[in-house]
């Protein structure tokens, strides 16, 4: 099955909410960048499209697609649990008979939370699939972007508002040119 996996802090609130309310509220979409591909040979059939842009990788996830979503699974051992405030790594470990068996103990986190949760956060449906580019202040797609509907993306991947997550992008991926995304969207399914 496929996976995605999140790391970022700025996005944990509204990604627990997610996990916490099975699926009711909070972060509903992730935007994953198309990375640049060139053509093996000039003579490739690569597809420039109605925005300009070319040779992108093509979204790797498609509606009907049952995804597992991870937090941190690339960077932490199998089975890890994580602080709910910062996102930190806590343990490593497994329940049995209701109880957790630390395989291998961390230094507890400074934030003195209590409460943990899994590496493993759910399962999701693909629902939605769509292409935008993005700089560090717009969104350009075959629909137009302004104003609200850029925040409400925002908002449904978690970000407080466009700012926020158009900040976040631009430190990731410098958006002083435009790059390509793509935006999945999903329903839990448990
Ligand atoms: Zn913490």
């Amino acid at each position: 099955m496929p996976a995605l996996n999140f790391s970022a802090e700025e996005i944990l609130p509204e990604l627990l909410k997610f996990f916490d309310t099975e699926g009711k509220e909070g972060k509903n979409q992730t935007i994953r960048i198309l990375k640049e591909e060139i053509p093996d040979t000039p003579e490739d059939t690569y597809y420039e499209d109605a925005m300009g842009a070319d040779f992108h990788k093509k979204p790797r996830l498609k509606v009907g697609d049952e995804v597992t979503l991870y937090w941190k699974q690339r960077t932490s051992p199998k089975d890890s649990w994580f602080c709910r405030r910062c996102g930190a790594l806590k343990y490593s470990g497994k329940l049995m008979y209701g109880m957790v068996v630390i395989e291998k103990t961390k230094p507890e986190c400074d934030c003195g939370v209590r409460y943990d949760f899994p590496q493993k956060l759910g399962k999701v449906k693909i629902t939605e699939v769509f292409e935008i580019d993005m700089d560090n202040h717009n969104i350009k797609s075959t629909s137009g972007w302004r104003g609200e509907k850029i925040n409400i993306l925002a908002r449904m991947d978690g970000f407080k508002n466009a700012s926020f997550m158009f900040r976040w992008f631009d430190k990731q991926y410098d958006l002083s040119t435009p790059k390509r995304f793509a935006v999945y969207r999903w329903e839990w399914i448990k």
